[in-house]
């Protein structure tokens, strides 16, 4: 009988936008201070933390933001509320409570356009600041 390959589950490679920050952190040619790396996302620390933990949370296939959400498998959807929620509890700071924040577009003032989640905590947060 003809040998079946399995279907793969893993994740296609990821295909690196020209220009996007977050797309060098993936492939390794720019530095960043990670805590946590799947087939579908990569978390670490934002380079100007504004609370005792800041980490920052991306699919690994390039998407400009949220209004882009439905581009990304539904695995990676899954794996980067996930990871959030990970990350947030390999910090410490899951029972003292967190934020978990998505600038997307104008309005939200987003200055990176690769999708992020920012994981805020470790002391009491502003309720009007992240
Ligand atoms: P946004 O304003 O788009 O929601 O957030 C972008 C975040 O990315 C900012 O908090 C900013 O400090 C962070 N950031 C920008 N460039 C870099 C970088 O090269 N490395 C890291 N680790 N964070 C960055």
């Amino acid at each position: 009988a003809a040998q079946v390959a399995p279907p793969s589950t893993a994740a296609p490679a990821p295909v690196p936008h020209p220009d996007c920050v977050f797309c060098r952190i993936i492939a390794g040619t720019a530095p960043s201070r990670k805590v946590y790396e799947n087939q579908y996302v990569l978390a670490f620390w934002d380079i100007r933390p504004r609370a005792k933990v800041h980490l920052l949370v991306i699919p690994k296939q390039h998407v400009a933001s949220l209004k882009e959400l439905d581009d990304l498998s539904v695995e990676t959807r899954a794996a980067l509320l996930s990871a959030c929620v990970k990350v947030a509890r390999d910090q410490g700071i899951l029972e003292d409570g967190f934020r978990l924040i998505s600038n997307s577009g104008t309005n939200a003032s987003q200055s990176v356009f690769h999708l992020h989640f920012h994981v805020v905590g470790g002391e009491r947060l502003r309720e009007d600041a992240i």
